[in-house]
Order: structure tokens, then C-alpha cells, then sequence
């Protein structure tokens, strides 16, 4: 059975859900992952932040005029009135419920019970609109069976045995329709995979039930060899390891939530891009097969912060590195990338979040210096066949271009440097012509 996701853009209006009925029927069983139509759920956090700024009144305004959008949409969506009037019924009851939340001060809960709004009413409507079309289908809470550990982690465990129980309800049914990105917490509270989650919750289901096969529906043919809001000359990777794919989408690319790699690696599970608009086109299949080598993509990554940490006392010490990366282990802090001398440590990290308390505990080792406004070219591909020159190539191809930082060698699949921003462009389009030119 495949598992199709298909993300706000896709279910945009009402004309772009119709559109996806025939994607959809053409397969003999498959679950349908929804996220919420587009702008929901932004919307909903301006509706929790303005709630928590005590103006009530402008929040409520939000909540009626996306409840009248969703009552737009439910006309324009269904033939009869009949369903118009059952679908209104359900977006009513879903408004009541937010609605319900602007009394008081809202809890950490309460808010994400209000985020997890968007999905839950694009899938109700979603479903209605296969039932009145007369399509076999199913709609199965992810309530029921997405859910995250203590540490916010996917409960693999519990969600195949939750997820393949609900399924045999939805035996009989040809489309079986959940939510992306909401879940319920270790203690069964709503709660959410953070933004963009949807892709995660795809390759979560399609890990709990060994699907042949994950696709992600956008708005683009696939993975990009560059960013084309920088770039101009760009074309469609057809083919992707999901090590290739992983770097990719951490680095940059927009297209697939950097979570949803690994369940479908560890799983061994073809995940494909696809275009909802251009849905000929075979788009990008991510495998954990290699079949071309050499340099692939380029992305970039903003809003890096760079550490210095200088200290004498790292002079043929040992155990040093662990002290610092102790720092940001306890406050939660992944690095990017790493470069290390005799008595420097300098590092990456993109959520600065805790970075006053981080300096503070570094400046017990040396001295140390924070650098803003970075970004991270991140250059993927197979780089183990290509033993040499790839990064005299790369760094030919940068060499007007001031680097603070490379990274070579920690991967086979990634070469990275680390520039100020306003170079970033420059940099993404020299790349483009020095790299991707001959292969054109
Ligand atoms: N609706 C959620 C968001 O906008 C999840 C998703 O679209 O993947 O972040
Ligand atoms: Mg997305």
C-alpha cells in the first residue's frame, strides 16, 4: 500500500482538491496524508500569539474570517446542498471549539490543540468531499495512532501497533485518509510534529506499515540541483540516496521536511517528489540506491551563527571537545559543522535559542566569539568514487569568494563552507556554472 501526501498548497482551494481525486483513484488501496489547506496554520499561530497578547477582540476576527474562508471553501467544494450544509455543520463545530479556547490564558496544550485545527477540518472536509463524489474512503484519526515519547520523539512502537489495528476498520475502503503533523504526547494530550510535519508523519505511517512506496505531492517536479529563487538555470535531480536526499533537505531545499528521511531509510522505502501540478512528470525518487556519482546539488542554508572558542588550555589537552559539545548537549543545541586547530574551536549552530547561556558556559574554557548572519553552501552528492579534485572543484569554482569555514571529509555525500551571507548568491550561482554547466 502507498502512503500520498499531499501538502497545504495542494489542497490551496477548493478546485485544487477536486484536482486530486484522480491521483488518488488510480491506485488499488493507499492512505492519503493531509496538512492543512494552505495559510491555516499560520494563521492559527497569529491567532495563539494575538490570545496571548490579551487582544481578543482581533483574535476573534481571525477566527471568523478563516472560519469564512473554510465556509468558501465547503460551498465551492460540494455539488449538493446537502453536503454544503453537512460540511458547514462540521467547520461550525471545529470554530466552536477554538473559539471555545479565547476565555482564558492559554496553556502550552491549549495552543496546540488550536494548531492541530487546521489539519483535522481540511480532512473532515477532505473525506466529504470523496463521500459525495462516491469514492470508497475512510477517515482515520491520527489521534488514534501518531504519537511522541517524553522526549518528543516518534514512538515507533506504539504507532505500528496502533496504526495496523485502526487499519483493518478501513479495510474495505480504497482511500484512507489521516492528518499530518498532529499526534498525541506521551501522556495522550494533542500535540504536534512542529511545522512542516506533515512530510514526518507520511514517512512514519509509511515506516509503521512497510509501504512500497512514499510520495510527497507539491508544488515542484522534484529536488533541484540549486535554489532556483537565486539561480536561474536549474533542472529536476531525477535520482537521490536518501543520505543525498537528508543533506539536501537539512541544507536548504524546502521541499521535504528533513525528518521524514530516516524512518524510510531505516525502512528501506522509496519515497517520491511529485508535482500535483504536472502530474506526468516522474518527479525525484529517493532510494538507498547510488546509480550516478559525483557532485549533484547545491543548497544553502541561512541565519548560521558561528563560535569561536580560543583557549591556551586546549594545548595537547584531551577531553576538551567533550566539554564543549557537553554545553550544547545540555542545552539542546545541535552543531552544524565543526573545524577545530590546536587552540580554536570554531562551530555552527542555526537555533541560538539558548546562545547567552551557551557563551556564558563556554567562556569558562577561553575566549570566545560569536559571528552572526552566516550561511552554509552546502555541496552533495557521491563523492566516493570521485576521490579527486571534487573540492579543488569547489573551491575553484568559490575562489572570489572569503570562506569562514569548511567542511571536508565528514560525509562522502556533503562539502560545506560557511560564508558570510551576502556572498550567499553570489556563491550558489558560481557553483552553478562551474559545476553543473558541462552536464547540462
Ligand atoms: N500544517 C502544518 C504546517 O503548516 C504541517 C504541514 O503543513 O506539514 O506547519
Ligand atoms: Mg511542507
Amino acid at each position: 500500500m502507498k502512503v500520498l501526501k499531499f501538502g497545504g498548497t495542494s489542497l490551496g482551494s477548493s478546485s485544487r482538491m477536486k484536482a486530486l481525486i484522480p491521483l488518488i483513484t488510480s491506485e488499488k488501496q493507499i492512505i492519503v496524508v493531509l496538512s492543512a489547506m494552505s495559510g491555516t496554520t499560520d494563521t492559527l499561530v497569529e491567532i495563539i500569539n494575538l490570545l496571548n497578547q490579551n487582544r481578543k477582540m482581533e483574535a476573534k476576527k481571525k477566527i471568523c474570517e478563516l472560519e469564512d474562508h473554510y465556509k468558501h471553501t465547503a460551498e465551492e467544494l460540494f455539488d449538493s446542498q446537502v453536503y454544503i450544509d453537512t460540511g458547514i455543520k462540521l467547520i461550525e463545530d471545529h470554530f466552536q471549539d477554538i473559539l471555545g479556547f479565547t476565555q482564558e490564558v492559554l496553556t502550552k496544550l491549549q495552543e496546540k490543540a488550536i494548531l492541530a485545527q487546521g489539519e483535522l477540518i481540511t480532512s473532515v472536509l477532505f473525506h466529504q468531499m470523496l463521500k459525495e463524489q462516491g469514492i470508497n474512503s475512510g477517515l482515520l484519526s491520527a489521534l488514534s495512532f501518531m504519537r511522541i515519547d517524553k522526549e518528543g520523539e516518534p514512538d515507533n512502537f506504539y504507532i505500528k501497533e496502533n496504526l495496523n489495528r485502526e487499519l483493518i476498520k478501513h479495510k474495505k475502503n480504497q482511500v484512507i485518509i489521516t492528518q499530518g503533523y498532529i499526534c498525541r504526547n506521551a501522556y495522550g494530550a494533542v500535540d504536534n510534529l512542529k511545522r512542516g510535519g506533515s512530510d514526518y508523519s507520511a514517512s512514519l505511517i509509511g515506516a509503521a506499515i512497510h509501504s512500497e512506496e512514499i510520495q510527497i505531492w507539491t508544488d515542484i517536479n522534484g529536488f533541484q540541483n540549486n535554489d532556483p529563487r537565486y539561480v536561474t538555470e536549474t533542472r529536476i535531480l531525477r535520482e537521490l540516496s536518501f543520505n543525498e536526499a537528508a543533506e539536501l533537505a537539512y541544507f536548504g531545499a524546502k521541499i521535504l521536511h528533513p525528518n521524514s528521511i530516516q524512518p524510510c531509510k531505516e525502512s528501506n522505502i522509496p519515497v517520491r517528489l511529485k508535482n500535483f501540478m504536472n502530474p506526468d512528470d516522474p518527479g525525484t525518487i529517493i532510494t538507498n540506491q547510488i546509480t550516478l556519482n559525483g557532485i549533484k546539488a547545491v543548497a544553502a542554508k541561512d541565519r548560521i551563527t558561528a563560535i569561536k572558542i580560543i583557549s591556551a588550555r586546549m594545548l595537547l589537552a584531551y577531553g576538551f571537545l567533550r566539554k564543549i559539545f557537553e554545553v550544547f548537549e545540555i542545552y539542546r543545541t545541535p552543531i552544524d559543522m565543526i573545524a577545530t586547530s590546536e587552540v580554536t574551536v570554531s562551530l555552527t549552530i542555526d537555533n541560538t535559542e539558548h546562545l547567552e547561556e551557551i557563551k556564558k558556559e563556554l567562556e569558562k574554557f577561553g575566549i570566545v566569539e560569536i559571528v552572526y548572519d552566516n550561511s552554509i553552501i552546502c555541496i552533495v552528492g557521491d563523492f566516493i568514487a570521485e576521490k579527486n579534485g571534487v573540492a579543488v572543484k569547489i573551491l575553484e569554482a568559490i575562489r572570489e569568494i572569503p570562506l569562514r569555514m569548511i567542511s571536508y571529509g565528514g560525509s562522502s555525500h556533503n562539502i560545506s563552507v560557511l560564508v558570510k551571507s551576502d556572498y550567499k548568491i553570489k556563491a550558489l550561482n558560481l557553483l552553478n556554472k562551474e559545476l553543473f554547466e558541462i552536464t547540462k
